[in-house]
């Protein structure tokens, strides 16, 4: 170990779901885990409202209180949590090198990756100016205000499917744009949208600017064919265009597909650099729920834990 540097057993990045479960039995399994938590401390679920799916709240519970009642588990058992980014990472040797933002590096025998993923935006300018003002990346935590009211969703893939019919249960028109001409979503969620009497799908379109200041009052969409400009009045716009794994700082060490998911080895955690571990949202573009990543998160502390076993550092 070189002076004067902090050097873990088992250090664990990000704060979602995966991260802390790891952390609950890194901890227990008396890993000495030290959690950093990256910009958003709880992840994906601090902008979600009531989660109704997670098995043991018969009742339901709220996202951020959830994610309070995950760290506070997995503090219990000795994790230290710690409020920084980790902004680089070099895992060319046996022991593991990170730096948090701040440039302080950080050693680790074992590391696991929890970073999650972020919705994708369109990045126009007004679009980021109305973000939650009435534009929102998710119909199931948002779509609630919106209700009685006309909305748009942009995208053709099934979570755009997904949410575009779970809006059409509470506005009286939901306006699916769609870049192409046709949907990429499943043939099962296409014939759903398609069926639904309130969806209007607009083939070819896409928006050019979300209308209003304090509050969306309206799009102006073109079709990319015939070049034609229209508004329509909406009062909510959810884009629903996919996700993207924040994974960047990974991409010199660990494979991964070609949208940044990073790829594990069968049913395990272990990614291809010995020692690494990946769980949660990171590794997983196919369920992306929150007790899948718990369960993931889980699977990444025991691998951690059998490899420091093997290698005799524990
Ligand atoms: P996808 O990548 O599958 O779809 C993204 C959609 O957004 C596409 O229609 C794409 O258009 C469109 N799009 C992308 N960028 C833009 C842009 N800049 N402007 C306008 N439109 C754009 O993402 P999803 O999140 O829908 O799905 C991700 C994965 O998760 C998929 O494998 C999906 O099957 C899975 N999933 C499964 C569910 C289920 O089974 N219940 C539910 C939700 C997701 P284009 O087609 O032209 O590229």
């Amino acid at each position: 170990m070189t002076e004067g540097i902090e050097k873990l057993k088992c250090l664990i990045i990000g704060s979602g779901p995966a991260g802390y479960t790891a952390a609950v039995y890194a901890a227990r399994a008396n890993l000495q885990p030290v959690l950093y938590t990256g910009r958003e401390p709880g992840g994906q679920l601090m902008i979600t409202t009531d989660v109704e799916n997670y098995p043991g709240y018969p009742d339901g519970i709220m996202g951020p209180q959830m994610m309070e009642d995950f760290r506070k588990q997995a503090e219990r058992f000795g994790t230290e949590v710690r409020y920084e980014m980790i902004s680089k990472v070099d895992f060319s040797g046996p022991v593991h090198k990170v730096w948090t933002e701040s440039g302080k590096e950080v050693q680790a025998d074992s590391v696991i990756i929890s970073t999650g993923a972020s919705a994708k935006w369109l990045g126009l300018e007004s679009e980021k100016r109305l973000t939650n003002k009435g534009v929102s990346a998710c119909a199931v935590c948002d779509g609630f205000f919106f209700r009685g009211q006309e909305v748009a969703i942009v995208g053709g893939g099934d979570t755009a499917a997904e949410e575009a019919l779970y809006l059409s249960k509470l506005c009286p028109r939901v306006h699916m744009l769609v870049r192409r001409d046709e949907l990429r979503a499943s043939k099962i969620m296409q014939e759903r949208v398609l069926k639904s009497e309130n969806i209007t799908i607009h083939w070819n379109t896409e928006a050019l600017e979300i209308l209003g200041e304090q509050e969306v009052k309206g799009v102006r969409i073109v079709n990319n064919q015939t070049k034609v400009e229209s508004v329509i009045p909406v009062q909510g716009f959810f884009v629903a265009i996919g996700h993207k794994p924040n994974t960047d700082i990974f991409k010199d060490w660990l494979d991964m597909d070609n949208t940044g998911y990073i790829i594990t080895k069968g049913k395990t955690a272990h990614t291809n650099i010995e020692g690494v571990f990946a769980s949660g949202d990171a590794q997983d573009n196919v369920y992306r729920q929150a007790v899948t990543a718990a369960g993931t998160g889980c699977m990444a502390a025991l691998d951690a834990e059998r490899y420091l076993t093997e290698k005799g550092i524990i």
